[in-house]
């Protein structure tokens, strides 16, 4: 219920959502936002708090995880002046070691494959909070700690967002960036379409008896791949996917028994394990909106879409899906266009549209096909591994799509297009 003393504001963009997604987004609009743009960002977690230690109130995007970022991620982060920022906590990938359990197909992709100085990069998600937090733009309005509990959509006026304290916000546009956990879409008739993998992370660091040289390993086991990612302390992230019914077992072994069963189905290509960090684990789903866009309404970032984190690809997604939108809203922002209009929504949709389905095929296809116990299956993907590991244009494609280079990059808006056109 509206209470006497709540307040009504009006904006141009409501962001509902200071994860990794909705933050990219305001960077991206950074320049349109000082030229005028009216944006609210609204987030449930308070903000600063990510500068502490403090394990808790933040927002689930920046917890103990790490993410693989793509080349094509780097890029856009060193054009938005984001990369300098989290460079030195960002580990660079030079090779790739994939491989399958018990069996004798394997591959090396390495960043001359590329032609690149990094075929990605690993950062821990705090410090790539921290990046996203720093140098918001001036002009955005944070609402924080602040949740919404309902967005009603009318042609005319736009949407309507009612927060937890009753103020009510108007917009010409809605991104909601608020994350696969959100129950908005929800209340608002859009349906998921959710296929669970029966599988969880078990996500944890390592120290091993060397240095690691900048190589990551993807490793494919029977209950699925573990992925083992170089970290700027010299360390690995692991991530670990491990069935529904074991999960809570291995998550309560001590260090040295989690360390020995690891090892025993990773091996030693990597070295020897001497200690284990703190462990967290995530259930694993493709989860799909059925709808991403209405008029007035744009789904972002896992709200949208959440994949299998084998390839690394779910932020990498949703930051082109940003750069895309933003692309679309800084023109209709020039040209004097409503950004929330049906035409600007659509046209983002089906820019992205293409990319979106092949990274979530490539996502549920790899752990599918290397989950199976079928010996068909299995020869074909050694044959494929061995494939890859023979020809150097298949290696290229590969670590094209790995990069996030396998589709045209939106435009990013630097400062003097927006100063030249706004009149
Ligand atoms: C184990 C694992 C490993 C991964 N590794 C990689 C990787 O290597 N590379 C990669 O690209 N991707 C990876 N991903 C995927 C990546 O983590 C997600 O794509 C990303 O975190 C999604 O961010 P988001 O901003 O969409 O959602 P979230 O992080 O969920 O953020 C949503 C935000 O919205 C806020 N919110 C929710 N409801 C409301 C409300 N009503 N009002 C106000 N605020 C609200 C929440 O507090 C939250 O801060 C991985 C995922 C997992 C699980």
């Amino acid at each position: 219920m509206v209470s006497q003393t709540s307040k009504t504001s009006a904006y141009d963009l409501v962001i509902i959502g200071a994860g990794m997604a909705g933050l990219s987004l305001v960077h991206l609009l950074a320049n349109s936002i000082e030229q005028g743009l009216k944006v609210a960002l609204v987030e449930r977690f308070e903000l600063p708090s990510l500068s502490s230690d403090s394990t808790q109130s933040q927002p689930p995007s920046f917890d103990g995880r790490a993410t693989a970022l793509s080349f094509g991620s780097q890029q856009i982060f060193t054009q938005l002046g984001i990369w300098r920022s989290i460079e030195d906590a960002a580990c660079a990938i030079e090779n790739i070691q994939v491989s399958d359990q018990g069996r004798f197909g394997q591959t090396h992709i390495k960043h001359s494959d590329a032609k690149v100085d990094a075929l990605g990069y690993i950062i821990r998600n705090r410090a790539l909070g921290q990046g996203l937090m720093a140098d918001l733009p001036e002009k955005l309005e944070v609402l924080a700690p602040q949740s919404v509990a309902d967005i009603k959509i009318s042609d005319q006026q736009a949407a309507q967002l009612t927060l937890e304290n009753g103020d009510q916000l108007f917009a010409k546009l809605v991104v909601m960036a608020d994350g696969g956990r959100s129950d908005l879409a929800k209340q608002m008739g859009i349906q998921q379409q959710s296929q669970s993998y029966k599988t969880h992370a078990l996500v944890t660091s390592v120290r091993i008896d060397r240095s690691h040289q900048h190589w990551a390993y993807e490793r494919f086991t029977e209950s699925g791949p573990i992925a083992m990612l170089p970290l700027a302390n010299d360390e690995f992230a692991v991530v670990w996917t491990l069935t529904n019914d074991v999960i809570e077992e291995y998550l309560g072994c001590d260090e040295a028994e989690l360390i020995r069963r690891l090892q025993h189905v990773f091996g030693y290509r990597a070295g020897r394990i001497i200690a284990m960090g703190e462990r967290a684990s995530y259930p694993l789903a493709l989860v799909k909106a059925q709808e991403q866009i209405r008029p007035h309404l744009v789904l972002l970032g896992n709200a949208a879409h959440s994949l299998h984190p084998v390839a690394g690809q779910g932020f990498n997604l949703a930051l082109r899906d940003a750069a895309a939108l933003a692309e679309k809203i800084n023109q209709a922002y020039c040209d004097n266009e409503s950004i929330g209009q049906w035409s600007v929504v659509q046209n983002y949709y089906r820019a992205q549209q293409r990319d979106q389905e092949n990274t979530l095929l490539g996502s549920d296809i790899l752990p599918k096909l290397f989950g199976q116990k079928n010996t068909l299956l299995r020869l074909s993907r050694d044959a494929g591994l061995i494939g890859l590991a023979l020809s150097p244009t298949s290696r290229k494609l590969f670590a094209r799509q790995a990069m996030g280079l396998g589709q045209p990059a939106s435009q990013l808006w630097a400062k003097k297009k927006i100063e030249g056109q706004v009149s």
